[in-house]
């Protein structure tokens, strides 16, 4: 093992290749935010977390990072493209050395989606080295930003994460947790985070909860991830959910919970039980794949109609059908096909054959479409423009009749909270009625499930008007935390007006 013999702490950015990057293409709809993973107490720690981060894949395709430390040294490893790509050589592994890790898969919610914006983010302080991974988005960052530039500090990257690291660095507490517990209470927005020092893994969520993190075992190691797919492929334990607003410290005294942050009224992000989360995870004491099927049954007892088939949209809509056939009495079959290896190894389209646009992802399965009337599942309309491509596959393939069926209510605002939703205006339910939805998309009929039919899907009560049970902003346009930065945004120009029009 070749090692930097100067500085206790200092931190080796392996040096190997660049993948040669190209983003995946991406649907016109909400995209996944941030995946986490720390593993503190194992001779293999930089190991699982590489395997940790390939079942959180969904949550962000971006980019991915590791940070090890093996009792003298930080190693780094942080990369454009995907986890198999970029940690699947034994080099990298080898010299990821330490019994603590920390990692993470990005999808570039907020900051460009270049390498100086990879995660974890490391800094070196006083009191040693500090990696910080992060999941969300900070809804002040940008007036943050400002404040803290005015105070002289130098940002290296565009991701509001970096916000964290200069809290830290200013802080006035003497113990690395107040200091971070100090600089937490400064940021408003929804997150969830682990981070490493030399002596301790930290994981945290937002006084919200809107985020998730959940805690693991595998042996004597304790494990923090966003969702507990990530411990089953590592063969760990569920231990539970860590708390909203509560932090997590693990070192060699084993695990301390504190809460320091002001209670805050749980807002759990609903659109990780439509459509984020792996349906194999447990979250917040549900089974992700079970609340979908209980979603398409209550869209079932709200929306039946006479048909032939329910065909899902995969693969986000197979357990919404799934419910919606049993309930209704319907056959459920695979209408639809994906094709899961588009990916980056697949040529970019160019201009001449973009408008094949959803076929490269999905296919009509025309032999059990002909002439059939079709209930189409999905989990949301967000631009409208794949629902288009979907409808007008299926009625090229025979389909007499299709009627769709949406297991969120329609998606009316954007997320601020780490989902990348487009702008309002280009939603296409914030634009026209129910109606007028199910013409432009070229449906016989279109129904979304009443955001009732989905409270209590997923928690067995309707929604608490005065304190909505999670947070469904983007359903409601009811915000629970502050939009900072929107409040302080410049009044648009005549000329931002003109260009967002165009
Ligand atoms: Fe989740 Fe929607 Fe809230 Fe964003 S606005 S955190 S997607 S429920």
């Amino acid at each position: 093992m070749n090692r930097e013999p100067s500085k206790h702490t200092m931190q080796r950015e392996l040096e190997f290749p660049q993948y040669p990057y190209r983003p995946l293409p991406r649907e016109a709809g909400a995209e996944e935010e941030c995946g986490l993973f720390g593993i503190y107490g194992n001779a293999d720690a930089a190991t699982h977390t590489a395997l940790g981060l390939h079942s959180l894949q969904h949550r962000g395709q971006d980019s991915a990072g590791i940070v090890a430390y093996d009792g003298e040294q930080f190693h780094s490893h942080r990369a454009l493209g995907l986890v198999g790509d970029n940690f699947g050589s034994p080099d990298i592994m080898d010299r990821l050395e330490g019994n603590v890790a920390i990692g993470h898969v990005r999808y570039s919610t907020s900051g460009e989606s270049v390498l100086r914006n990879v995660q974890p983010l490391f800094a070196e302080f006083k009191f040693g080295g500090l990696a910080v991974a992060h999941n969300g988005n900070l809804t002040n960052a940008h007036t943050l930003r400002h404040e803290l530039v005015q105070r002289g500090c130098i940002f290296q990257s565009t991701s509001d994460s970096e916000n964290i690291i200069h809290l830290v660095a200013i802080s006035e507490y003497g113990q690395v947790v107040d200091k971070l517990t100090d600089a937490l209470d400064q940021i408003e927005g929804a997150y969830s985070l682990v981070a490493m020092t030399q002596k301790k893994l930290i994981g945290l969520r937002d006084p919200y909860g809107v985020r998730p993190l959940v805690l693991g075992r595998l042996s004597n190691s304790h494990i923090l991830t966003s969702e507990t797919c990530a411990l089953d492929i590592i063969g760990a334990e569920f231990v539970r959910d860590v708390e909203p607003g509560e932090i997590v410290v693990i070192d060699d005294k084993g695990l301390h919970s504190l809460k320091p942050f002001r209670k805050r009224p749980e807002r759990f992000c609903i659109f990780e039980y439509i459509y984020f989360a792996r349906p194999d995870s447990v979250m917040e004491g549900k089974n992700v794949y079970a609340v979908r099927k209980a979603i398409g049954a209550a869209l079932a007892r709200e929306s039946y109609i006479d048909a032939d088939l329910v065909v899902p949209v995969p693969d986000s809509g197979v357990p919404a059908a799934i419910g919606y056939a049993a309930q209704a009495g319907l056959p459920f079959e695979f209408g639809i096909v994906r094709n899961h290896y588009v990916g980056r190894t697949f040529i970019e389209p160019t201009d001449q054959i973009r408008h094949l646009g959803v076929r490269l992802k999905h296919n009509a399965n025309a032999a059990h479409l002909s002439g059939k009337r079709v209930v189409l599942v999905d989990d949301s309309i967000v631009r409208g423009t794949t629902s288009i491509k979907i409808v007008e596959m299926l009625r090229t393939a025979g389909a007499s009749e299709v009627h769709m069926r949406i297991s969120s209510p329609p998606n009316t605002h954007s997320c601020f909270y780490g989902i990348d939703t487009p702008k309002r205006q280009e939603l296409l339910a914030a634009q026209m009625d129910v109606s007028g939805m199910a013409k432009h998309i070229g449906v016989d009929s279109l129904s979304f499930i009443s955001i009732d039919g989905l409270y209590q899907a997923v928690c067995g009560a309707s929604r608490d008007g005065d304190t909505p049970q999670y947070c469904d902003a983007c359903l409601s346009g009811e915000y629970p935390i502050p939009l900072t930065d929107r409040e302080h945004e410049p009044a648009p120009t005549l000329l931002t007006l003109l260009d967002e029009s165009n």
